[in-house]
């Protein structure tokens, strides 16, 4: 064993450290069939209004609301996309269909429900406003109106906006391309029968499901041998290609621990070791072209704790995200948080209501090797270094992976 040279950084600093060596990647027009998860690049500014013409609410009839009480010549039908021909006279109604435009002359819409139909006389209340059961042109949105910002994540809502705006396409940061290398001699791959001292190589699935979800377009490397050169040779051959290259194993301080020699010849190593648990030998360096590198320990579970802390803001500030965090949420801690003296802990707990509060139950043992401690788990609880934990019934603010 050698000791390690890196010096111990602080977990907070490491990650500011690391967001502020990560680059915003350009952006791209993308048609609206591609867009989901996408992240928008320039504000969406609405070309015209919403609705773009004034639009019945309802099925009934189009008329004056002076008309009121009176019974009105049905003169006409206006239709969703077949407008009627004629204005509205005064003393007649139109038949006016969900989505159908309002006739010229008339100034609100009688719900067929409420009115008395005999041939073609239609008998309607009295005391109608102006108004009433349809959408009045720009209601909805006006032109020139900021609709979504620079930096917003496209979902449904926001995709179904565009779209009705008639934006087929919008501007979208670019995706990174990451290249992903599990290393390590003791791996087989997954469905291969592990001989006796091998494992299979679970963290390069966990890992290329979280570099997905924070928007990633992964290549996969497969594994990477215990040998310098081998090593070497299978990153050299992909840097070329991408914008992130992600490892796990080989970064502690054993002598098969190869990761932080390879970054050091490739680049500069920034990060070697953090006051992180799970995770000490998180590793970070940039590469020349502002390429970046990240080398996540071999647990299980480091990886992906110092995934999230480190890696998904970094993607996500890539692609121009304006949120680069996980949300955050003031829980119940519902057991007794033991701290590390020299290392913030990020512990995993499911969330559990208790009347009005969120309640945080530890997953139980949080070994480093333990991926059970993760599986299902809703959020990280965060322990500052120190001698003191936290206390049970402490309201503490958690990330959020998912709510129950
Ligand atoms: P290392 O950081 O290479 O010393 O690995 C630390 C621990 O994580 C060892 O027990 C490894 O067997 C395990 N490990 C390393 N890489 C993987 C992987 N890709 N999948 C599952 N376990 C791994
Ligand atoms: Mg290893």
């Amino acid at each position: 064993m050698r000791v390690s040279a890196y010096p111990l950084v602080d977990a907070e600093a490491a990650a500011l450290l690391v967001l502020e060596r990560t680059p915003v990647l350009g952006a791209e027009r993308v048609p609206l069939i591609d867009c989901y998860g996408r992240v928008l690049a320039k504000d969406v500014v609405a070309p015209a209004q919403l609705p773009a013409f004034p639009s019945s609410a309802v099925d009934g009839f189009a008329v004056r609301a002076a008309d009121g009480g009176k019974s009105l010549q049905v003169a006409g039908e206006s239709a969703a996309g077949r407008p009627s021909e004629r204005d509205l006279e005064p003393g007649s109604a139109i038949r006016i269909l969900t989505g159908g435009v309002l006739p010229a002359g008339a100034d609100c819409v009688v719900m067929l429900e409420d009115v008395k139909l005999d041939g073609d006389v239609v008998t309607v209340p009295g005391g109608l406003r102006p108004g009433q059961n349809f959408h009045a042109p720009g209601a909805d949105l006006r032109a020139g109106e900021r609709v979504l910002p620079a930096g917003s994540s496209l979902g449904p809502a926001e995709i179904g906006l565009a779209a009705a705006l008639g934006l087929a396409d919008l501007s979208v940061g670019r995706r990174p391309r990451v290249a992903l290398m599990s290393t390590g001699d003791e791996l087989v791959e997954v469905g291969e029968r592990p001989g006796r001292g091998q494992i299979p190589d679970s963290n390069r699935w966990a890992l290329l499901a979280a570099l997905r979800e924070a928007g990633a377009e992964v290549r996969l490397l497969g594994i990477g041998p215990d040998e310098p050169e081998a090593l070497r040779r299978l990153v050299a051959g992909a840097l070329a290609e991408v914008d992130v290259l992600v490892t796990s194993g080989g970064v502690s301080v054993g002598t098969h621990d190869l990761v932080k020699p390879l970054l050091e010849s490739l680049g500069d190593v920034h990060v070697g070791r953090v006051k992180l648990k799970p995770g000490k030998p998180f590793t970070f360096a940039t590469l020349p072209d502002g390429k970046l590198a990240f080398g996540l320990p071999g647990f299980p579970v480091s990886s992906l704790v110092t995934f999230e802390v480190f890696v998904r803001p970094a993607l996500r500030k890539m692609q121009g995200h304006a949120q680069l965090d996980r949300p955050t949420l003031p829980v119940r801690l519902g057991y007794e948080a033991r701290a590390t003296a020299d290392r913030t802990e990020y512990q995993r707990v499911t969330l559990r209501r208790d009347g009005r509060d969120l309640v945080a139950v530890s997953t139980g043992s949080q070994s480093s090797s333990r991926l059970m401690s993760l599986a299902g788990a809703h959020a990280l609880v965060r322990i500052p270094p120190g001698d003191h934990g936290i206390n049970e019934g402490t309201i503490v603010e958690v990330m959020i992976l998912s709510l129950p």
